[in-house]
């Protein structure tokens, strides 16, 4: 095995330190030291699956705690493609996946988080955000649809926010994860050309892409603002999906091996009972 990292080293490796300026253009877009071999980090994200799949039941049964996990990207960063693959397997009763797209007529006559605390994880769940509440301070920011001290708000807003669900059990996991320019091109290249992928298309991907710079900045500023001691920001290389989907899996199943929910014990005496 070329892996020269274990496991829950490797997950700090990604984390941000919280407050400390960033820049994106610093980081890695491609994982390394790692396997080198596709076959063995395939082999490792099964072994995770099935682990999370086992997690996942017993944060169920214990009905306490929630997990949510953010996971934001330029376009075709591959959101989806992580939902899919590290969270196949997991039992559908228990998992929420809530993907973000241009605020309705409705969402936009409400305050921004309206949208987004009417589907945060219930007790014993896990919510998986695919865009979130920090589009809110990226599309409007950038493409300067409200005025700046709106935006500017949003930050202590989102810190609030977060504090709010983590002060009332949820653990709160955010993912960056990060492409290059070239790669986002190829990606987007793809869904121009090939028929399967036509529907991923969006004008907006392109309106996004010519703003990469701005886009960059505005995150930039909210990983210092918004990564807090308590809910940091990961930044994940996603260039390789193998190595992304391995790298998400590690942080998010080595999280929960920390919280390691429990079967409740029985609320009543079962030998009182006779099936016979
Ligand atoms: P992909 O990453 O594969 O391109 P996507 O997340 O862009 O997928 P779409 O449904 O095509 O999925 O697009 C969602 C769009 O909605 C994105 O352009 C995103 O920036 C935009 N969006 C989401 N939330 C907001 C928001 N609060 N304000 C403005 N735009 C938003
Ligand atoms: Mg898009």
């Amino acid at each position: 095995m070329s892996d020269t990292v274990d496991s829950s080293e490797h997950c700090l490796r990604h984390l941000l330190s919280p407050g400390e300026p960033v820049r994106l253009d610093k980081l890695s877009t491609r994982g390394r030291d790692f396997h080198d071999d596709r076959k063995q980090a395939d082999a490792e994200l099964d072994e995770l699956r099935d682990e999370l799949a086992g997690l996942q039941r017993r944060l169920y049964a214990e009905n306490r705690r929630k997990l949510l996990i953010i996971l934001q990207a330029m376009d075709a960063g591959g959101k989806d493609g992580t939902v899919r693959h590290v969270f196949r397997g997991v039992d559908p009763q228990g998992v929420y996946v809530t993907s973000f797209r241009q605020p309705t007529d409705e969402e936009l006559s409400h305050d921004f988080l309206w949208r987004v605390h009417r589907v945060v994880p219930a007790s014993g769940s896990i919510g998986v955000f695919n865009r979130s509440h920090y589009e809110d301070v990226l599309v409007p920011r950038v493409e300067k649809l409200v005025p700046e001290d709106v935006w500017r708000n949003r930050y202590q807003q989102i810190n609030d926010f977060e504090r709010l669900l983590s002060e009332s059990g949820t653990t709160i996991l955010k993912f960056f994860l990060h492409i290059s320019r070239d790669e986002q091109e190829k990606r987007l290249h793809a869904r121009l050309t090939d028929p399967e992928k036509h529907w991923k298309f969006s004008d907006d991907d392109v309106v996004q892409r010519k703003h990469w710079g701005q886009y960059m900045a505005a995150y930039e500023e909210a990983f210092v603002t918004c990564g807090t001691k308590q809910v940091p920001w990961y930044v994940i290389p996603a260039d390789q999906k193998w190595y992304r989907n391995l790298a998400i899996a590690r942080v998010i199943v080595e999280t929960l091996r920390e919280m390691n929910p429990q079967y409740p014990p029985p609320s009543i005496d079962l030998d009182q009972y006779d099936l016979g």
